[in-house]
């Protein structure tokens, strides 16, 4: 098994890659900035006798995304993608959000997390899976947070609907996981740290998650543990 993980080296995305390793997968990680986080990950995840790549690539830039699929197919036939890579950037009421923002967290969650998928068909030439990590705000719309990053998501729940039928026939799953209040650095990114703890009393479990808690998902619908789900997008959410 050898799976690609796009924002691999923090996050649901390293946790991923921590979760992957203990279950065999040799791995190929990207991060777009933060290399130390990257070869940080790679490295614990190498401890379970795995190997571990780390590329740079950003991915909304599709010559980016092929390297990254090139530096893969250098190290062995692909067999699985977790298409991660996200960011919120900013919060805030859409009217009062720049047009820059916008266009970047739209590019950054949906164009990227297509032309992501789109080299990883091409390149899982003996079936596979794929899971696109997509967000409960797809559904909730998050308003007055990020309604634009929201839409993107919805995208992407879009995404994985159609691309599953579409690849069906070749043996390539493709499944989604729609996280809930994950606690991970995306808050502070977006400028609000203290987000987490603030809104975990709003979650009907009365907390947030874990990034282990949406790799375990994660790492099962990867798993041939699930062989008859495609199409479907796994709400890991807290029960919002
Ligand atoms: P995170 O801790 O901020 O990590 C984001 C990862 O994505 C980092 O590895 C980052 O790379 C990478 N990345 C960001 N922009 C990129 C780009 N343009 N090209 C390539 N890589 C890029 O965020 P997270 O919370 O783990 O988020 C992971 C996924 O879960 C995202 O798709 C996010 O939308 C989704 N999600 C998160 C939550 C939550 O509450 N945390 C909830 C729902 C959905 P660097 O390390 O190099 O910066």
């Amino acid at each position: 098994m050898l799976t690609v993980i796009t924002g691999g080296g923090r996050g649901i995305g390293a946790a991923t890659a921590l979760r992957l390793a203990r279950d065999g997968h040799d791995l190929v990680l990207s991060y777009a900035a933060d290399r130390d986080a990257a070869e940080a990950t790679a490295a614990t995840a190498r401890a379970n006798g795995v190997g571990v790549e780390v590329v740079r690539a950003d991915v909304t830039d599709p010559d980016q995304v092929d390297a990254l699929f090139d530096a893969a197919a250098g190290v062995g036939r692909v067999t699985g993608l977790v298409n991660n890579a996200g960011s919120t950037l900013h919060l805030g009421d859409l009217a009062d959000t720049p047009v820059e923002v916008v266009r970047r967290v739209i590019d950054v969650n949906l164009t990227g997390a297509v032309l992501v998928a789109r080299r990883a068909v091409r390149d899982l030439t003996d079936g596979g899976a794929i899971v696109n990590v997509s967000s409960a705000a797809a559904t909730l719309g998050a308003p007055h947070e990020y309604v634009h990053y929201a839409a993107a998501k919805a995208g992407v729940d879009a995404l994985t609907v159609g691309l599953a039928q579409e690849v069906a026939a070749r043996g390539i799953r493709v499944n989604g996981v729609a996280p809930g209040i994950v606690r991970t650095g995306i808050h502070a990114a977006a400028g609000d740290p203290g987000r987490p703890d603030r809104v975990a009393g709003a979650v009907p479990v009365g907390r947030v998650g874990e990034p282990e808690e949406v790799a375990a998902a994660i790492a099962w619908l990867l798993s041939d543990a699930c062989p008859y789900a495609t199409g479907a997008t796994l709400r890991v959410a807290g029960g919002r």
